[in-house]
């Protein structure tokens, strides 16, 4: 007996093929949609405290094309990888806590522009009171016009981005049997004067100014040089929009464009420039905004 005979009556035979009909092509529509859902966007933290970064990623293995990012009224610096397209962005320690929209936009592979938009919770984060004094005759070097001749040099070189990734795998700490004296966001009074958040790590060790300073990653020395503030100051970057500083150097063994291995030792822990003591300021800039250095040598980026 074949499936034709059960159709008693024509009619009842049209509704079976009409409902098999739907069926068969309800089922190609629910396929077309999974296979066109081939751009997928993917977020690090869905809810991220200031001054940390935070990972976008749009995935992709189809061919699109004008892809263009936005958050915090901010264009995105979004580079091409191996499966798609990824952005670090910086959170500013000056962001206001609240759900802020991410969003992307891009031309899909026949050409129809398409848009992916996700919300992002930022969190206030937690940051100390720190409280020290520095010498007076420090001190003098903090003025506004001293800052600012130290912060033309700095700018200069972080505001250029080199699109090639030079950095490999997970950041390491730049010194060895350290302690950290104080945390980034942390909130100074220097010599009883309120003076903003802290924009790095500092980092103490017992070999004081015998203490080797590694490049936390590998990359390109764009600064290295004497500064009024900063004493002896390194920064390298290493693509894409990241840099790594390091401040209050003894020694410097380093020259501007000299490229760097993950590890190599650039310099001397010390207290040069407007420092009280013995160590190392690490700062790490993400698009010229500083965050957190601790969450990239912790790979937990
Ligand atoms: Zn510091």
């Amino acid at each position: 007996m074949n499936k034709v005979t059960l159709c008693s009556r024509v009619v009842k035979c049209d509704i079976i093929y009409a409902v098999k009909r739907i069926a068969t092509l309800l089922f190609l529509v629910i396929l077309a949609s999974a296979v066109a859902a081939e751009v997928d966007l993917n977020v690090s933290y869905p809810a991220i405290s200031r001054g940390r970064t935070l990972t976008v990623k749009l995935i992709t293995d189809e061919k699109i094309s004008e892809v263009k990012g936005e958050f915090l009224s901010k264009p995105l610096y979004l580079y091409d990888v191996n499966d798609g397209y990824r952005a670090y962005i910086p959170i500013p320690l000056t962001a206001s806590p609240g759900y802020y929209p991410l969003s992307i936009s891009y031309q899909d592979a026949d050409g129809n522009d398409q848009e992916i938009t996700k919300q992002i919770k930022i969190k206030p984060g937690v940051f100390r009171l720190a409280s020290f004094s520095v010498p007076v005759t420090k001190t003098k070097l903090m003025k506004r016009p001293k800052v600012m001749d130290d912060w033309v040099h700095i700018e200069k070189v972080l505001v250029k981005e080199n699109p090639h990734q030079l950095w490999e795998g997970t950041f390491i700490y730049p010194l060895k049997n350290y302690y950290i004296t104080l945390p980034f966001g942390a909130r100074e009074t220097v010599n009883g004067q309120k003076r903003g958040q802290h924009r790095g790590v500092d980092f103490g060790s017992e070999l004081k100014e015998k203490t080797d300073i590694f490049a936390v990653n590998s990359g390109e020395v764009v600064l290295a040089r004497w500064l009024d503030v900063f004493g002896g100051t390194v920064v390298i970057d290493h693509g894409q929009g990241v840099h790594s500083l390091y401040y209050h150097l003894s020694k410097v063994f380093v020259e501007p464009e000299q490229i760097v291995e993950k590890g190599a030792i650039i310099g001397k822990m010390g207290t040069t420039g407007a420092s009280n003591g013995i160590h190392l300021h690490l700062g790490l800039s993400v698009h010229n905004v500083r965050v957190e250095p601790l969450q990239w040598l912790k790979g937990q980026i």
